[in-house]
């Protein structure tokens, strides 16, 4: 199985595994939670039976002074046992929370009454309601053969949930902790697949390009080689002087590239060396425009410089502020299927900074394509950009020069509306 295929079934597979971790974490969770209610439930239900059996013993003892064995005790019980007379509302609130608190309930509030056959409330606590009896626990005061009118106590109390999540919290937290961490990890493994996915994507596209650009070159001089050492061309001295000159001018061309690519390779390993000087930018860019006029007038294009600045002094090294004023002008002059018309403004700012603004009326670019465009590589891969050729390495270069220098660089665009790109660098006094 090869790897664009393996990446999104893992995805899936991991996704699916996560999902069901949650799912048996939650169930889990919910099935100890029932567990404790239900728990609770046989708490209240023992501390009614005890209590059951603590009144019938205080009963005894203050009905009769001798000791029953246990059949005439329970004979005597089913025959005269009542709570009504027999007992105040204070004495069974009494038992009620010994025997709480024997079960280690940890409840303080609750509420009773206790009602005879006829259903009516013969003793109950202090604010006891009728809306307590719903989903009250009951138990009747009687002995199991008792044949006397049966009286039944309701309790009424309710289950503190807040305790079971008090209770359970470090596993709950644990839970969702671990699960962050998982699903935190994932995200970060899957981003990083994908990146390494794209990144080999990146590297092939890039050594394609360099192939290409690398072999047209090539192609070229072997045929003006070629052409040199044919009989007829030897002792022409013009054609020898245009074929030289075309392999001059292509051997010119192969170094620019290999250049672009060093300087790519240098900016990875953070070797920007700036010599700074003082500059006069409205110089360095008319120079680099006056060595472009020749291109651009062969696209039909136009350039003009609207150096406005009053004083257009800035610290810089000279070659690498050319380099990012030639790489910028090259590409709005590349990225127009039109006659390119490039307009180049410069402005000095209150605060010393001085910004240069490269205007095109080219194909500009979408929002997504301008967030990447300073990527080391990134060329957008859509329309007629494809006849361009390039290595997606100049804007990085641009950016990573602009910010070596203290400044900033920002573009606008929009798709056939043409781009601007602004540079703002600090002036000449720091
Ligand atoms: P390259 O030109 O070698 O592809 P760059 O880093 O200079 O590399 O540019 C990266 C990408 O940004 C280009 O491939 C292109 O898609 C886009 N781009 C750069 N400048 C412009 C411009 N002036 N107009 C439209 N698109 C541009």
């Amino acid at each position: 199985m090869n790897a664009r295929k393996i990446y999104p079934l893992i995805v899936v597979l991991i996704t699916l595994s996560v999902v069901g971790i949650l799912f048996i974490q939650m169930s889990w969770i919910n099935n100890a939670i029932k567990l404790k209610h239900e728990e609770f439930q046989r708490s209240v239900d023992n501390v009614l039976k005890q209590t059951r059996e603590t009144v019938f013993g205080k009963y005894l003892t203050k009905q009769t002074n001798y000791i029953l064995d246990e059949d005439s005790r329970r004979f005597y019980l089913a025959n005269h046992f009542t709570i009504e007379g027999s007992f105040t509302k204070d004495e069974i609130t009494e038992i009620i929370r010994r025997e709480l608190k024997n079960s280690n309930i940890k409840q303080s509030s609750f509420e009773y009454c206790i009602t005879n056959i006829y259903k009516n409330v013969i003793l109950h606590s202090d604010h006891f309601t009728a809306a307590d009896m719903e989903g009250a626990y009951r138990v009747e005061l009687a002995p199991e053969d008792s044949y006397r009118a049966r009286e039944t106590l309701f309790l009424s109390i309710r289950e503190d949930k807040n305790l079971i999540i008090r209770e359970m919290g470090w596993m709950i937290v644990a839970s969702i902790v671990f699960t962050t961490i998982i699903v935190l990890a994932f995200a970060v493994t899957v981003r990083t697949l994908f990146n390494q996915k794209k990144l080999s994507e990146i590297k092939s596209d890039f050594i394609n390009n360099m192939t290409h650009e690398l072999k047209t070159p090539l192609a070229t001089i072997s045929l003006a080689i070629d052409a040199l050492t044919n009989e007829k061309v030897i002792h022409d001295t013009d054609k020898i002087k245009i074929y030289s000159g075309m392999i001059k001018e292509e051997n010119k061309r192969m170094n620019k590239q290999v250049e672009k690519i060093l300087q790519a390779a240098r900016l990875e390993k953070e070797e920007i060396k700036l010599t700074l000087q003082k500059l006069d930018a409205h110089q360095v860019i008319s120079k680099v425009a006056h060595n472009m006029a020749l291109q651009i007038q062969e696209k039909n294009g136009s350039i003009d410089l609207r150096l406005a600045a009053t004083d257009a002094v800035v610290e810089a090294d000279e070659v690498h502020f050319s380099n990012i004023i030639f790489n910028l002008l090259d590409n709005a002059m590349k990225y127009s299927t039109e006659a390119p018309k490039i307009v180049v403004e410069t402005l000095k700012h209150g605060n010393g900074m001085l910004t240069i603004k490269v205007k095109d009326n080219g194909i500009g670019m979408d929002r997504e394509t301008q967030a990447r465009i300073f990527e080391k590589f990134y060329r957008a891969h859509t329309g007629n950009i494809h006849n361009v050729k390039g290595f997606g390495l100049g804007l990085s270069y641009v950016k990573a020069i602009v910010e070596a220098h203290d400044g900033r660089i920002k573009v606008e665009s929009a798709p056939g509306k043409g781009s601007t790109f602004t540079i703002t660098l600090p002036g000449g006094i720091r």
